[in-house]
């Protein structure tokens, strides 16, 4: 499996680290080694002094597909969960500046952080979804997926035309304001209205 991750996807996030609204959606992957899963700690690597976390509502692709017409889109993927996107911001930056790609920054081990899933039926308005990410208690970042910029449906349609998806697949469909470092010792809870998803430490 691979992990499909979208950039950008939230007007008031790219605002917040001065970067460009996107005509067309910004992606990026991460191996499967980068999956952490079942609430494992996350370990502050070496190569990074300033890791940053991203939570973001997470789909889970349910059939393969290329070229998938936006229309047909919302049947490629049947679970919803939440992840952390977390992400070497000095790294980063760096090869922003530069012009180079971001894997190093986005795709090493245990970056792509997931909850469990449910199905996407369960979920009222996957349009107007309310999601929260708490650190120690306080509440850092509060998203809705009525704001993003380029729909699931849209995401699906648009990666697609160049990356076959496969059952199993992954896509985080971008941070919503609110991003910033992770410190050790801390405690990640995320949540999608009431239910919790997210409960781990940062080591
Ligand atoms: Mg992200």
């Amino acid at each position: 499996m691979k992990v499909i991750a979208i950039g950008r996807n939230y007007a008031a996030h790219a605002k917040e680290l001065n970067n460009p609204l996107p005509s067309s959606p910004v992606i990026f992957l991460k191996p499967d080694t980068a999956v952490l899963k079942d609430n494992r700690p996350f370990y502050i690597p070496d190569f990074s002094s300033d890791i940053h976390y991203e939570l973001e509502v997470v789909l889970k692709v349910c059939k393969e597909g290329k070229h998938i017409a936006e229309k047909f889109a919302s049947s490629y993927f049947d679970e919803v969960g939440l992840g952390i996107d977390f992400t070497a911001r000095d790294i980063q930056s760096i090869h922003k500046e530069k012009g180079l790609p971001w894997e190093l920054a986005k795709a090493f081990d245990n970056s792509a952080a997931i909850s469990h899933f449910i199905p996407k039926d369960k979920i009222e308005d996957l349009n107007n979804l309310q999601f929260e990410l708490k650190i120690n208690g306080e509440t850092r970042q509060n998203g809705n997926t009525k704001n993003i910029l380029f729909s699931f449906e849209k995401i699906i349609s648009f990666v697609s035309q160049y990356i076959t998806l496969k059952k199993g697949d992954l896509i985080f469909t971008g941070t919503p304001e609110g991003v910033g470092k992770v410190n050790q010792g801390d405690k990640l809870e995320a949540w999608i209205g009431e239910e919790q998803f997210l409960n781990f430490d940062i080591k």
